[in-house]
């Protein structure tokens, strides 16, 4: 068997990031690896509950052997074996993210030998995580164009601190990834949008879709179509503002979550702020898409590129955890917390 390779789960963003990279990319590589120091200067360091469920799921799909494998660990090794494509099911306690869950096991079933069906229990719009929406609304249709064939609905909604949210998806694999060129936007063709709340008064949702609207035709000159959902299904409260810009040649979604105390126009204020950033940038696509495409982009045959409005530490350390599994020469301009482009050169 191959020598594990060595990651410093500590490097860069530090993050679960590195982790889920890792995993996905040694299950479809079948290269093993040990993780080190994982999340180490995070406040609750090592695998947390989203991140230990990570390697349960790529461990029952891979038939992997594990070491370290526990809460809390800050130190893991995976050797894989061949990815079963299944039904699966996969809960995740409390609020973790079902979405970060995805980043992990998703595009390994995507190269798979069959098609699968999986169905995910937890935090489906909980913070520093892609909300369930901009998962469907943004990623997956921009992955469309990249060969992979998906598609996903959400039965239930996981709020923090309740979660318990509830998504399925459908996923036809693809024997490879087309590569794709994301450098210029194009024009603005819409923007619209979701305020939806559950649990709460609804005038909750009217003022952060009213509050929304207003800034965007004060300071974007634009209109906005936003839909409002008074009710969505889910064990506890909770409110969600989503915009999606629609830009001839890619999609940007911005997003921004309820929480106690904070006032509906703020809720609308923090989606409408990311928003103008990214309307007064040239980049491509948003930040979250550039980080979140890494894997992918890496595994396309052929070349990639993408210009993003701002670049990562998030993007940069999973540009680091690539070049650990795959032998891709990669292009980059500009700095972290500036405007930047990315090229791949796959042969
Ligand atoms: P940590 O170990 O820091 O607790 P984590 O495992 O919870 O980390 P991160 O490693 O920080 O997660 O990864 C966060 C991911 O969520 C990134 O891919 C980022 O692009 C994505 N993300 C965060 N906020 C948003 C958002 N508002 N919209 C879309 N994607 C988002």
């Amino acid at each position: 068997m191959d020598r594990p390779i060595e990651i410093d789960g500590s490097y860069g963003e530090g993050g679960g990031q590195i982790l889920r990279t890792a995993l996905a990319l040694s299950a479809i590589l079948r290269k093993p690896f040990t993780a080190h120091h994982i999340r180490s200067k995070r406040k609750n360091p090592g695998l947390q509950a989203q991140h230990l469920k990570a390697v349960e799921a790529l461990t029952q799909m891979t038939e992997a052997e594990t070491e370290g494998v526990t809460f809390g660990s800050q130190k893991i090794t995976f050797f894989p074996n061949k990815i079963l494509p299944g039904d699966y099911r996969f809960e995740v306690r409390t609020a973790g993210s079902v979405t970060l869950l995805l980043q992990a096991i998703f595009l390994p079933l995507c190269l798979a030998q069959g098609s699968s069906r999986l169905t995910l229990v937890g935090g489906t719009h909980v913070p520093w995580s892609p909300p369930f929406h901009y998962f469907s609304r943004v990623l997956l249709p921009t992955l469309k164009g990249m060969g992979v064939s998906s598609n996903t609905s959400i039965e239930k909604w996981g709020f923090y601190p309740k979660g318990g949210g509830k998504i399925e998806l459908n996923i036809v694999p693809t024997p490879e990834l087309k590569p794709i060129s994301l450098l210029d936007r194009g024009p603005v063709q819409r923007i619209h949008g979701l305020s939806a709340i559950s649990h709460l008064p609804r005038q909750v949702a009217e003022r952060q879709k009213e509050q929304a609207l207003k800034r965007i035709r004060a300071e974007i000159h634009s209109e906005a179509d936003i839909s409002i959902q008074y009710e969505v299904p889910s064990n506890g409260p909770g409110s969600f503002l989503f915009l999606l810009v629609e830009h001839e040649r890619s999609l940007a979604g911005f997003s921004s979550l309820g929480s106690r105390g904070k006032p509906a126009e703020k809720v609308a204020d923090e989606a409408v702020d990311a928003l103008k950033v990214f309307l007064r940038s040239e980049g491509g696509i948003d930040p979250y898409l550039a980080d979140q495409l890494i894997p992918f982009l890496a595994l396309a045959k052929g070349n990639s590129s993408f210009t993003t409005s701002r670049i990562t530490e998030h993007l940069l350390t999973n540009l680091w955890v690539i070049q650990h599994f795959l032998n891709v020469t990669i292009l980059k301009w500009g700095e972290k917390g500036e405007g930047g482009r990315v090229e791949f050169l796959n042969k």
